[in-house]
C-alpha cells in the first residue's frame, strides 16, 4: 500500500475562476458544516492508481479542497500483481458491457482479489481509527469493505464506471462484486443513477459528477507561447526547443517545460497553423483509438488538410491497465500499414508520467491546441477529458455514451455522435467543426460556460460532505 502525498488547497483560491458567491456558500456555510460534522476525524480514500485515468485525477482534485477545510484526508493506493490487475481490467471491461479477454469471474477470482486485498490490510487498518469514514474507488478494493465493516469502520463505495443498460458481461461483474460489497457498504456513488445494479438500495445512491480543478496545471491559464513553446519542445508540433514556455505547479511555484514526449510518426505536423484533431485516453480498447484514426483515414483526411494526435499515457506508468502497450502496439501496426500520405498525418504520442504534473499541464498545451477536440469512446464512466476540453473553450466531438450526454448538449457545447461505431458520421462532424470555425467558435464559448456553470468542484463538495456523514450514521447504526 502506498500511500499519496496530498497538499491541502483552500477554496479562496480558486476565486479567479468560480463566481464568488459559490466560493463565498463554501466557506461560509459549507466549509464549517464539515469541520463540526468531522471534528478530527479522518476521511480515507483507497484505489488502485496514484496517476493515469479519471479517478487518480478525480482524487487530484477533491482531497486538496477536504484537506484545506480542515478534514484530514488520506489517499492510499493499494498493491497488486499483475494477475490482480489482469482480473480488475477484465471486471471493468465487463461493467461497461464488454467481454473484455476470455478469463472467468468465478470463485477462483474471488479469492485472487479477496488475497491481494487481506495482503494490503493491515497497513489500511493501522491508519484507521473508529469515526473515520473510508471510500474504495472502483472494484479494486471492493473486498475491503467486509474487513472494515467488521472493525465497525463505515465504507462508502464510489464506482466511476458503468452503461446505462446493463448486458450479460454486466450481469457478470455485478453478481461477482456483490458477492464483496452487499451488505458492507453504507452509502455508493455512482455518476449516473442507471449504472447502478438493481441490488444497490435506493436510500443508499448518491448520484455525484466528477469535477476538475481549474487551477491544476492540467487545466490552467497557459499563454499562446507558453503553449506553443511546450509544444514544440515536447515535439507534438515542429519549431525548436522549450523556449521560456512555463506552468505553474501546485505549491505554487513556476516551472520550466521539459518534458519530451514519445512520438511515433513520420515528422512533425508541417507548421503550427496546422489544425491538430486530438484525442487524449488511455490506450484503452474501450478509447477505441483506432476507430478514431480510420475515422480520420477514411472521412476526414480527404475533406481537410488536418493532422491527427492521438495522445495517452506512457505505457509503463498506468500499473493497473495492463492492456495498454497491447493497443498501442496493435495502433502501431495499423498505422504502419497505412499509404504514407494520409500516415504523414497521424502522430501517436505517448506523454511520460515521471512528473504528473508537467504531463498535466503538456495535455493542457495539446488540448488548448487543438483545432478540435475528439473523445470517440465505445463506452465511457463520465469522460473527464471531455470536460477538460469544454473548460479550455475547444470545440469537442464526442460519442453520446455515458457521462459524455451528460456534459455535451448537442450542437449547442459540443456535437455528439449518436452511434460511435458510425466512422462516417464521426467524420463528417469532425470535417464541419473544422470547416465552419465561427460556429466552433460558439460551441467552445458555450463549453467553457458550461464546464464553469457544472463541472467545477464546489459543485460537489457538500454532496460528498452529507454522503460521508450519512455513511457514519449509517455505519454506527449498524
Ligand atoms: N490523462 C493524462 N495523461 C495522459 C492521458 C490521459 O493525464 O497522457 C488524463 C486525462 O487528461 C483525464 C484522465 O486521464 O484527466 C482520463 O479520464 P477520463 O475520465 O477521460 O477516462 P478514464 O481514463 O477514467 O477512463
Amino acid at each position: 500500500m502506498q500511500e499519496v502525498k496530498l497538499a491541502s488547497r483552500s477554496m479562496e483560491d480558486l476565486v479567479a475562476v468560480i463566481p464568488a458567491d459559490r466560493i463565498k456558500r463554501l466557506v461560509d456555510v459549507v466549509a464549517p458544516k464539515m469541520r463540526d460534522q468531522f471534528n478530527g476525524d479522518q476521511i480515507i480514500n483507497v484505489n488502485s492508481t496514484a496517476s493515469g485515468g479519471g479517478v487518480a485525477e478525480m482524487l487530484h482534485v477533491l482531497l486538496p479542497l477536504t484537506l484545506g477545510v480542515g478534514i484530514p484526508t488520506r489517499w492510499f493506493v493499494l498493491d497488486g500483481e499483475p494477475e490482480f490487475f489482469a482480473l480488475t481490467k477484465r471486471l471493468h471491461h465487463r461493467l461497461h458491457g464488454n467481454k473484455g479477454d476470455d478469463g472467468e469471474l468465478s470463485t477462483v477470482e474471488q479469492g485472487l482479489m479477496a488475497g491481494v486485498v487481506a495482503r494490503n490490510a493491515k497497513e489500511l487498518l493501522d491508519q484507521v481509527h473508529p469515526g473515520d469514514v473510508v471510500i474504495l474507488h472502483d472494484p479494486q478494493p471492493a473486498p475491503f469493505a467486509a474487513i472494515l465493516r467488521e472493525r465497525g469502520i463505515p465504507v462508502v463505495w464510489r464506482c466511476h464506471v458503468g452503461i446505462d443498460h446493463d448486458n450479460e458481461y454486466t450481469d457478470q461483474a455485478w453478481k461477482f462484486l456483490r458477492t464483496f460489497l452487499e451488505g458492507n457498504v453504507d452509502e455508493y456513488v455512482f455518476t449516473r443513477s442507471s449504472y447502478a445494479p438493481d441490488w444497490v438500495p435506493p436510500e443508499k445512491l448518491r448520484v455525484i459528477k466528477p469535477s476538475i480543478d481549474p487551477l491544476a496545471p492540467k487545466n490552467q491559464d497557459l499563454p499562446a507561447e507558453s503553449v506553443l513553446g511546450a509544444l514544440q519542445g515536447a515535439g507534438v508540433v515542429s519549431g525548436d526547443g522549450f523556449g521560456s514556455a512555463s506552468f505553474i505547479r501546485s505549491d505554487g511555484s513556476t516551472a520550466p517545460f521539459t518534458m519530451r514526449a514519445e512520438i511515433v510518426e513520420s515528422g512533425p505536423p508541417p507548421s503550427p497553423e496546422t489544425p491538430l484533431i486530438v484525442q487524449v485516453s488511455r490506450w484503452d480498447p474501450l478509447k477505441d483509438m483506432s476507430g478514431v484514426m480510420r475515422g480520420f483515414v477514411d472521412h476526414i483526411a480527404p475533406e481537410t488538410d488536418a493532422h491527427l494526435a492521438l495522445v495517452g499515457p506512457s505505457n509503463a506508468a498506468v500499473k493497473d491497465d495492463p492492456e495498454g502497450q497491447l493497443v498501442l502496439d496493435g495502433i502501431i501496426e495499423t498505422w504502419r500499414a497505412l499509404p504514407e500520405d494520409v500516415r504523414d498525418r497521424i502522430h501517436l504520442v505517448s506523454l511520460p508520467m515521471d512528473d504528473p504534473e508537467q504531463n498535466g499541464a503538456l495535455v493542457n498545451a495539446i488540448q488548448r491546441h487543438a483545432a478540435v477536440v475528439v473523445q470517440k469512446s465505445l463506452a465511457e464512466g463520465f469522460g473527464l477529458t471531455v470536460t477538460e476540453a469544454m473548460f479550455k473553450g475547444r470545440p469537442v466531438v464526442a460519442s453520446a455514451v455515458g457521462g459524455i450526454v451528460d456534459q455535451i448538449d448537442d450542437q449547442v457545447s459540443g456535437v455528439l455522435v449518436s452511434d460511435p461505431r458510425d466512422l462516417k458520421a464521426f467524420g463528417n462532424a469532425v470535417v464541419h467543426v473544422l470547416k465552419d470555425r465561427e460556429w466552433a467558435d460558439r460551441l467552445g464559448r458555450a463549453a467553457r460556460q458550461r464546464a464553469i456553470d457544472v463541472f467545477l468542484p464546489d459543485t460537489s463538495l457538500d454532496l460528498w460532505n452529507d454522503t460521508v456523514v450519512s455513511a457514519r450514521m449509517a455505519g454506527t447504526a449498524t
